[in-house]
């Protein structure tokens, strides 16, 4: 059966390494839908290439734009505006397969959207499941959603855990230890800094920041894979993925991104996934749903890699990551905090209004701030996380 797929931020990494999956597969794949935010130019070529029935922006003045476009190149793809249209592409009925691959909190609404629709999504916006991991997870499983990571680490997970377990991204409701697991470890690749001299780390600019050693990715993924918040990100996103208990869950610096993560079994028993760092792997293991698909992906020459090594993250290095692994224990609204604050102290960063080391500081003044009610709905969530923005913004200023 031909999958009928939206993609959620199809002019970023993820949406190029998507397409690219989609023109390998054109008898498997059929574009439905494809959302930007500003690159209305970008999304014309990719309109006219696909031929999609919808088109989302973030704005009228880029939709009006687009729109003149697709009409001087006789495409008759029709442009929505907004949270709306992203939801509505969600949840079409025509639709099959959801790609969310939106940055940020701003992916939430359309990644809940697609699981209240019962969709198979191939979730690449780790910030739904950080920001509304209980209730998204609920939805998921209360409307028969699928959901398949697409996050490397995620998806390496997730090929090594049992398939009675998986049972292709059905919300898991087991608890692990019943398989004999013991615990999940996330590698990390470290970023650029993991060795850098640490009185030197408030003097790194935004270009050394986004230059990932080993994967090529959005500028938001980039700075948090050097602060590693990425991984205390990551191991909040595991915690709903995989119903794990925080302690069952670490990480492990791993600075060849070889191993993309792994399972300890209680009979002593390690299985990890490993390939060559390129996000076309675990997307077309989401793509396949269920059948491997080629990826165009360079096979792992071990000979090249040489040696495998690992460490353990220094928090004293990345209190980012310190930070995430307060809020995964904390629970109740402190990930959403965490991560509204984050999302507003990089962008600081990359407009260069802060320091590196700042974005830990803004991030932990905002979590001090908060209150401990739990927020019950989506909207109480945004409500906390725009409270968490504006504190952010305030807290700028002073740093
Ligand atoms: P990116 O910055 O390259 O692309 C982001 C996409 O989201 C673009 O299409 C952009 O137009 C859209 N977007 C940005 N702001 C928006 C807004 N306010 N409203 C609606 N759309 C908006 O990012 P990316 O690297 O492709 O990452 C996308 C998601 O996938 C992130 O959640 C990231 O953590 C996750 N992820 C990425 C990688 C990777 O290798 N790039 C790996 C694992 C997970
Ligand atoms: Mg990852």
């Amino acid at each position: 059966m031909k999958q009928i797929i939206s993609i959620l931020g199809a002019t970023g990494s993820i949406g190029d390494s998507t397409l690219d999956l989609v023109r390998r597969h054109p008898n498997q794949y059929e574009v439905f839908a494809l959302s930007g935010n500003t690159q209305w130019q970008k999304l014309l070529q990719l309109c006219i290439e696909f031929q999609p029935r919808y088109v989302v922006v973030m704005d009228g003045d880029v939709a009006l734009q687009l729109e003149q476009g697709l009409q001087a190149a006789s495409v008759t793809t029709e442009v929505l505006v907004g949270q709306e249209g992203l939801c509505a592409v969600a949840a079409a009925t025509e639709v099959t397969v959801v790609m969310a691959a939106i940055v940020g909190a701003a992916g939430l609404l359309s990644a809940m959207a697609a699981a209240k629709a019962g969709k198979t999504i191939l979730l690449a916006n780790k910030e739904t499941l950080v920001v509304a991991g209980a209730l998204f997870m609920d939805t998921v499983r209360e409307n028969g959603a699928r959901v398949l990571p697409v996050d490397s680490e995620h998806n390496a997970v997730y090929q090594v855990l049992p398939e009675a377990l998986t049972q292709q991204g059905q919300a898991i409701t087991q608890s692990l230890e019943d398989f004999g697991i013991q615990g999940i470890i996330l590698t990390a690749s470290g970023g650029p800094f993991w060795q850098r001299d640490i009185a030197s780390m408030s003097n790194i600019t935004p270009q050394e920041a986004v230059k990932h050693p080993n994967w090529s990715m959005g500028q938001k993924i980039s700075v948090d894979s050097a602060s590693m918040m990425n991984k205390g990100l990551e191991l909040i996103e595991a915690r709903w993925l995989f119903n794990a208990k925080p302690h069952q869950l670490s990480a492990v610096i791993h600075p060849q991104s070889v191993i993309h993560s792994m399972v300890r079994y209680q009979d002593g028993s390690v299985l990890a996934q490993l390939g060559t760092p390129d996000m076309r792997t675990p997307i077309a293991q989401c793509m396949g749903l269920g059948q491997r698909i080629e990826s165009g992906v360079k096979p792992l020459d071990f000979m090249t890699v040489g040696q495998l090594t690992f460490a353990e993250p220094d928090l004293n290095r990345f209190p980012c990551l310190r930070l995430a692994m307060a809020a995964l224990s904390s629970g109740g609204d402190a990930p959403c905090v965490l991560n509204a604050a984050n999302e507003i102290a990089v962008a600081a960063f990359l407009q260069q209004k802060i320091s590196f080391t700042d974005i830990a500081q803004v991030v932990e003044r905002v979590l001090e701030q908060m209150d401990i009610s739990i927020s019950g709905d989506v909207d109480a969530l945004l409500m906390k996380d725009a409270w968490a923005r504006r504190v952010a913004q305030e807290i700028l200023s002073t740093v």
